[in-house]
């Protein structure tokens, strides 16, 4: 392991020589990133289908392919978004312009975890590089050939004083914890994230936390139905359910909840054929510690589509279960893995008063065609963010910030977000020469006679 002190150093060294401030610096390094990608493309596919069974389909749609978008993105609007922002002159600062300027924050640090382990440890970087900062790289240790891939990929294309990885466990992470960073963007468990923000603390250190959570679906009355099933399924069984904003459970009125199941149980088969476990393209749990706490609460409830599982190559069918209640084992933690469990309502109100009052999921998403009660739900519920008669497909618009709210995390990125996230906004004054007004000096009445007029 890299001496990590000496790594921070260099890095915070290279930062104070100015060079990542240049716009054409940055965009030089996000091009070397896109063609690092273009490069090592083989070399990922195989690397992700080794860490988690991922097929070369999911590994371009849900990592490489959204990397491309968001570093040709961020190249086409970087110069407008460095540029100064103008902000108001009020009467009182009559001679004066003002305005914003964003600055990098310095030597970032960049925690990922395994789920999405190449595009959720570049995603961020982007943001990192596009605002002029440094980044120390830590990949989730469960997906070790992308994490060596990852670290071959950044040395052989980037100077490590710029950009560099850090490979390793929780020890790791610690350590790195224990240095100075300018800004910490972690993506993990809610535990974890606690951890994080608890040492960054200690050097006031600013943090994105990248959270995850229960994200309910709620299907009502009148929702379409089939489609609904058919996009619950995709949202759920991509990645085989280990995505931070899956469907963790449903919620469906009484009345629709029979077709609803009939409906999801076709769209599984169309997806995945008669037998997943035996589709060679479907993902795997990462570990074998994860593929039994997940296997345990398959005795929760009632098995109405899936269940069968394969303890050798860690596959676990998209599984369905009915009958569920919040007191059973599965309801107690994010499920993060392919099964989902059905829990039923009669009346808006009363689930909407229950998850109000629960921890703040990451996402949700309700299916139902009448606006009144698409607002209704909205406006009561906070969450990170979510889709109405759709799953997931909010975090690929990069217009839109994706991120938690409570324990689902704190602050956002993607597209614009992520320039901004890892940009200190300096406010700017520049006062005129020209001439001086007295209102603010002592011994002038003007400033007591306007503030008296503002107070009454
Ligand atoms: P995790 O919190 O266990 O690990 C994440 C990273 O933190 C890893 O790199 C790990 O090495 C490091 N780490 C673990 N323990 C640590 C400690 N004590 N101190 C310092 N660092 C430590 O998460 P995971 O299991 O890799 O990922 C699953 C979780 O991540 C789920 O909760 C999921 O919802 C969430 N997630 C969130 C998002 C998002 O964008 N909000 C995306 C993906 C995953």
């Amino acid at each position: 392991m890299q001496d990590i002190t000496m790594l921070v150093e260099q890095q915070r060294s290279f930062f104070y020589s100015g060079s990542t401030l240049d716009y054409r610096f940055r965009t030089k390094q996000l091009k070397a990133l896109k063609q690092m990608l273009q490069r090592y493309e083989q070399e990922i596919y195989i690397a992700l289908k080794e860490d988690l069974n991922k097929s070369s389909y999911e590994a371009l749609t849900t990592e490489i392919g959204f990397l491309h978008m968001e570093i040709d993105y961020t190249i086409k609007h970087l110069k407008e978004w460095m540029e100064l922002e103008q902000a108001d002159t009020p009467i009182t600062h009559k001679g004066t312009k003002n305005y914003i300027q964003k600055e990098p924050y310095g030597v970032t640090l960049v925690i990922a975890p395994w789920n999405y382990p190449l595009h959720l440890a570049i995603a961020p970087t982007i943001g990192a590089i596009a605002a002029g900062n440094t980044v120390v790289m830590k990949p989730s240790e469960y997906t070790t050939s992308t994490s060596s891939l990852l670290s071959k990929m950044i040395y052989d294309t980037f100077d490590t004083n710029f950009i560099a990885v850090v490979e390793g466990d929780a020890e790791v992470s610690k350590k790195l914890l224990e240095q100075k960073f300018d800004y910490i963007f972690f993506t993990g468990s809610t535990a974890v994230g606690k951890i994080i923000m608890e040492q960054a603390s200690k050097h006031l250190t600013p943090v994105t936390l990248e959270l995850g959570g229960k994200s309910p679906v709620i299907v009502d009355k009148d929702a379409n139905i089939d489609l609904a099933a058919k996009r619950i399924v995709w949202g759920k069984y991509t990645n085989a359910g280990q995505t931070c904003v899956a469907p963790d459970y449903i919620y469906v009125h009484e009345k629709v909840k029979g077709r609803l199941l009939k409906a999801m149980k076709k769209h599984i088969k169309a997806f995945y054929g008669k037998q997943p476990i035996q589709n060679n393209d479907y993902v795997r749990i990462v570990s074998s510690n994860h593929f039994k706490r997940l296997e345990a609460f398959l005795t929760n409830g009632t098995i109405v589509v899936g269940g069968d599982t394969d303890k050798e190559t860690l596959i676990m069918e998209p599984t369905i279960l009915d009958n569920i209640t919040w007191e059973d084992p599965i309801m107690q933690e994010e499920i993060f893995g392919p099964l989902l469990p059905v829990l039923t309502f009669s009346t808006l109100e009363e689930i909407v008063d229950r998850l109000k009052r629960m921890d703040k999921s990451l996402a949700l998403y309700y299916f139902g065609e009448k606006e009144k009660n698409q607002h209704y739900v909205f406006k009561h519920i906070s969450f990170g963010g979510g889709c109405i008669n759709d799953t997931l497909y909010h975090l690929a618009n990069p217009h839109l910030p994706f991120g938690g709210v409570g324990t689902s995390g704190m602050g956002a990125y993607h597209g614009k977000y992520s320039f901004e996230t890892f940009s200190h906004r300096k406010s700017i004054l520049k006062q005129t020469t020209k001439f001086d007004i007295p209102i603010r000096y002592p011994g002038g009445k003007i400033a007591e006679s306007i503030l008296k007029r503002v107070m009454k």
